[in-house]
């Protein structure tokens, strides 16, 4: 897929750039009222872009928006504490204020991609995770000023092509997560590209459901059985737990609030329990197919990982994926989470800044951004 690269804009030496990023990363606010960035992966994997331009004279611009403040300004959701350690890095940088702040953003606004592109020269998206959003940041700029992709915008869009055009085989997605109807037009369209397609978390409860096991209190989205069902009949790549962790009537899990003993289930599971991961056979079945892959793609954590009770499957998984000795993508989110937090980033080949973006590019095989980009008078 061509897609306009920063070499294509030509001598950016004294010109103003736009510089799209994703400085969207986990805060957390100290008693003082101090805001502290949890996790900064997103603003430095920004430098190579913002650097390639500074080291050649442009001067850059750089915008982004934080969480959801819904068009109005939030003093909380304020980019001051992605741009002060942006600026530990990169001094030079003007950066914007939360572009999100502005109704303009998310309705994709003209006159706010005029205002905001006012006495810029050119423009340059480096915001993978907002890729898949048609917000006037996105989409707008490209229209107007000639345009290319940030080296990490590139980069995620070439390892994911590279995944859905020739990956090397067998080639293996492991897909968890919560709702199946959230992920159901990705499972159908990994399911012709993938040798086989393992899946756990929420999601597979529907799948043993439809398929007539009992699965106790588990979640499981009803309206999604006849997909499922069908989707087992036509083929056999689909690999599906065969025991779980779960957990009794009325007690707690999660993050916050934990109680009851977790108990492992080989195969069924009994009325009031609900099955929050993959239990151990489940974890080793998997680690063998893992093991025996070329490529890795990974979304969706298989079980309630943010409850130590029942992280093991996810644990058992990212251990595997960091080890099997081939060519591995995490997509963002809670998988991404596991990697970074059990140490194993290192040992992925290709660690994505963007869950839905990601997810959405190999769903469609292609996203707004790089629409938007594409068609610029580049
Ligand atoms: P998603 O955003 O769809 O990737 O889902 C992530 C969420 O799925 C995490 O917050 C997990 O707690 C949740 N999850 C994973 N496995 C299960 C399960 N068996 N039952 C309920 N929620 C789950």
């Amino acid at each position: 897929m061509f897609i306009p690269q920063l070499e294509d804009l030509g001598d950016v030496k004294g010109k103003t750039v736009l510089v799209r990023c994703d400085f969207n990363v986990p805060i957390t606010k100290k008693e003082n009222g101090e805001f502290e960035i949890v996790d900064d992966f997103r603003i430095r994997s920004s430098i190579p872009t913002l650097k390639w331009l500074v080291d050649r004279g442009a001067k850059v611009i750089a915008c982004s928006h934080i969480g959801r403040p819904h068009g109005k300004a939030d003093p909380d959701l304020s980019i001051a504490p992605m741009a002060k350690r942006l600026h530990e890095y990169l001094p030079e940088v003007e950066v914007l204020e939360n572009l999100r702040f502005s109704k303009g953003e998310e309705e994709n606004d003209d006159a706010f991609v005029k205002e905001l592109i006012k006495g810029v020269d050119l423009y340059v998206d480096d915001a993978f995770g907002a890729a898949h959003r048609m917000h006037a940041s996105i989409v707008g700029p490209p229209k107007y000023l000639r345009s290319a992709a940030g080296r990490l915008l590139a980069k995620e869009a070439q390892v994911l092509s590279s995944l859905l055009e020739a990956p090397e085989r067998p080639f293996v997605a492991i897909m968890g997560g919560s709702k199946v109807s959230d992920k159901m037009g990705l499972i159908k369209a990994m399911l012709n590209k993938v040798d086989s397609l393992i899946l756990g978390g929420g999601m597979a409860f529907s799948f043993l459901a439809a398929t007539g096991h009992s699965v106790g209190d588990s979640m499981v989205e009803p309206d999604e059985f006849d997909t499922c069902r069908h989707l087992l009949d036509s083929t056999n790549k689909i690999i599906l737990p065969v025991d779980c962790v779960a957990l009794g009537a009325d007690e707690k899990f999660g993050r916050e609030c934990q109680s009851g003993k977790a108990e492992d289930f080989d195969g069924d599971i009994p009325s009031g329990w609900k099955g929050l991961d993959i239990g151990p056979k489940s974890s080793g079945m998997f680690r063998e197919v893992i093991m025996n892959s070329k490529t890795i793609l990974w979304n969706g954590p298989l079980g309630v990982c943010e409850d130590p009770r029942f992280s093991a499957g996810t644990l058992a998984v990212a251990t595997a994926v960091a080890h099997f000795g081939g060519f591995s993508v995490v997509g963002g989110g809670d998988s991404a989470a596991a990697i970074e937090q059990a140490g194993l980033a290192k040992y992925i080949s290709h660690l994505s800044t963007g869950g839905g973006a990601s997810l959405e590019f190999l769903e469609n095989g292609d996203l707004p951004g790089l629409k938007a980009l594409r068609e610029s008078p580049t």
